[in-house]
């Protein structure tokens, strides 16, 4: 399994090497040249303006929607959440609010039960994180805190507002990879 890793800004390195030790071969993709072959793609956390300005630059917009569009599983997790929705590429029918929690609660931990994700629940730590403040019928909320969604799945796009690669937690990437392995597959 080959997955890229969108490097343009961020904790990408976390991410990249949590793939590598569940068995993926990782490429960080920085050009829209490194998007070719690949069987998925994470797009991590950072921060959404400078991670939209690299996207421009790089003119990387429309080949990541068509990579995504392609049926490629792509997991976003905060920034990369932000990403995908409405108002950034339009992948995604959901609109985030940025940093929702509060300039208080910039950063906390919660336990989360996702359906799909077996043992105990996932320790999530959230980092000036978004949750979904609108999504449409074709988008599936996973887990939610205090009533607001920060893990659903829309089609081959899974996203959360947390970081499970700095906790520790390679659940939720494995779950990624199972959708990336039974593409691979099929
Ligand atoms: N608050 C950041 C933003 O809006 C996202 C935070 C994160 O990715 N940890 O871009």
């Amino acid at each position: 399994m080959r997955v890229g890793v969108l490097a343009l800004q961020g904790d990408f390195e976390a991410h990249a090497k949590l793939l590598r030790a569940l068995g993926a071969e990782v490429r960080e993709v920085r050009v829209p040249a490194d998007l070719a072959g690949l069987d998925g793609l994470v797009m991590p956390g950072g921060e959404s303006t400078t991670m939209t300005l690299g996207i421009e630059r790089e003119g990387l917009a429309e080949p990541l929607r068509d990579l995504v569009r392609a049926g490629v599983p792509v997991l976003g997790t905060c920034a990369g959440m932000i990403m995908l929705d409405r108002a950034h590429l339009g992948l995604m029918d959901t609109l985030c609010a940025r940093n929702a929690f509060g300039r208080q609660i910039r950063s906390f931990e919660e336990d989360l039960e996702i359906p799909g994700i077996e043992g105990p629940p996932v320790r999530a730590v959230f980092i000036r994180a978004p949750w979904l403040a609108e999504h449409g019928d074709a988008v599936e909320i996973l887990a939610a805190v205090d009533g607001h969604p920060v893990a659903a799945r829309q089609d081959n796009m899974l996203v959360i507002s947390f970081h499970p690669e700095i906790a520790g937690e390679d659940r939720v990437h494995e779950l990624f990879l199972r959708d990336v392995s039974a593409r691979v597959t099929a």
